[in-house]
């Protein structure tokens, strides 16, 4: 048992504490039971203090950004999680640097409205500017890996700060050394972006069409934003945060995807695509995309879809279900449990599996549950 007195190293730190606080509130889900203690800093310096001290006194700690990619037992956290709110954003030139907690949205507008080009394909994506780097985020063809230019880390075993450059978080689709590990904090990070206000060229087919382009064009950046803000809220992948809302749009009610895109391997392919072709049709085109080392990624939205789970699955009246707007997204309709939301996805998991031998696996990191 630690014997660290929270409050008094909140307070201590300028940071500010509340016991038995309901995580569900603080993520895009509106999943999770309570935390032992909820510790919120706005600033850089109280955040690494309240760090270090717990990682000292051994007290089990949850980094919690904007909660858009957590998914959190209904039982809630057994100790401390810390909330980052620190909010900083400064541009100088080209180059960019958001604290950790800064909205990634308001870093994505910022660098729109300066006239610089290479996130606006990442527009609308919740969240904290310091998650980026964690699981690599990606959209409409472009991924946070374009730009970065370097992270600061606070180290977690020894209690350091250090910046890192992108090679050393071994950055990969939705994933990086960061993920799944609690070892090190992202207290910031830093972007050298396009000064000529057009966008980076245009690797989605979607988005180029929607735009009137040609994949590989570069067009005006806040054009661009403006896209892909209407292609995301038209498949309900802006979060929407109005609590309050006498009507929510429960399809925003989300972590996002919930599976990523399988990878598969370019021995399995041939086999895939027969049971894709047996149980579909020899014409069925599964969206495919070239991936590292010869393998392919397949639209897991698409397999879904196809093994008999299609938008709103399993319907009207049901607490958890697939978003009426997009398959690849599990939603809570305004009452569900996270144990409703998992044995949803360990359906969809299984149906997929079964129907064409491709085994799904979440993306959104899984706090105290499993599927
Ligand atoms: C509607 C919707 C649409 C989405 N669309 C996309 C999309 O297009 N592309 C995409 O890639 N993702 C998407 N996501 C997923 C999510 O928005 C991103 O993964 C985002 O970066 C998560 O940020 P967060 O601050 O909310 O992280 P959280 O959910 O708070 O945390 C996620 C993980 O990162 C860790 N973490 C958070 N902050 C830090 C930090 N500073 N240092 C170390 N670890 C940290 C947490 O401990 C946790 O393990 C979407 C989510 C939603 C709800």
């Amino acid at each position: 048992m630690h014997t660290l007195d929270l409050p008094g190293l909140a307070a201590d730190a300028g940071a500010e504490h509340a016991a038995g606080a309901a995580l569900a509130g603080l993520t895009t889900l509106r999943l999770g039971g309570r935390c032992t203690h909820l510790v919120t800093c706005a600033d850089t310096g109280s955040l690494v203090a309240v760090v270090r001290a717990l990682d000292a006194a051994g007290v089990r700690t949850l980094i919690l950004g904007g909660g858009s990619n957590l998914v959190i037992a209904d039982e809630g956290f057994d100790g401390a999680v810390v909330r980052v709110a620190t909010a900083g954003i400064d541009v100088d030139g080209t180059l960019v640097r958001a604290d950790a907690g800064a909205l990634w949205d308001d870093v994505v507008a910022r660098t729109v409205s300066a006239g610089l080009g290479g996130i606006e394909c990442l527009s609308g994506i919740p969240g904290s500017a310091g998650a980026t780097p964690v699981q690599n985020v990606g959209a409409y063809g472009a991924e946070v890996a374009d730009v970065l230019e370097r992270v600061e880390l606070l180290d977690r075993r020894t209690g350091e700060r250090h910046w890192v450059t992108p090679d050393a978080l071994r950055l990969g689709y939705r994933t990086s050394v960061l993920k799944h590990r609690d070892d090190a904090l992202v207290l910031a990070v830093e972007m050298r972006l396009r000064g000529d206000g057009l966008s980076a060229p245009l690797r989605y087919g979607e988005l180029a069409t929607a735009m009137g382009g040609e994949p590989g064009a570069r067009l005006p950046v806040d054009e661009v934003r403006r896209t892909v803000l209407g292609l995301r809220a038209g498949k309900g992948m802006v979060a929407d945060l109005t609590l309050d809302d006498d009507t929510p749009d429960h399809d925003s009610w989300s972590a996002g995807s919930f599976f990523t895109n399988p990878v598969i391997e370019h021995a399995d392919l041939a086999g895939v695509l027969g049971a894709i072709a047996a149980r579909v049709g020899g014409d069925a085109r599964v969206p495919q995309y070239p991936a590292d080392g010869g393998r392919a990624k397949l639209s897991a939205g698409w397999l879904i879809e196809r093994s008999g789970f299609g938008k709103g699955y399993p319907g009207e009246g049901s607490p958890a279900r697939l978003s009426t707007k997009h398959t690849l997204a599990l939603t809570n309709r305004g009452a569900a449990r996270t144990a409703e939301l998992l044995a949803l996805a360990r359906e969809v998991r299984d149906g997929v599996h079964e129907a064409f031998g491709v085994r799904l696996v979440p993306e959104p990191v899984l706090v105290g549950c499993e599927i």
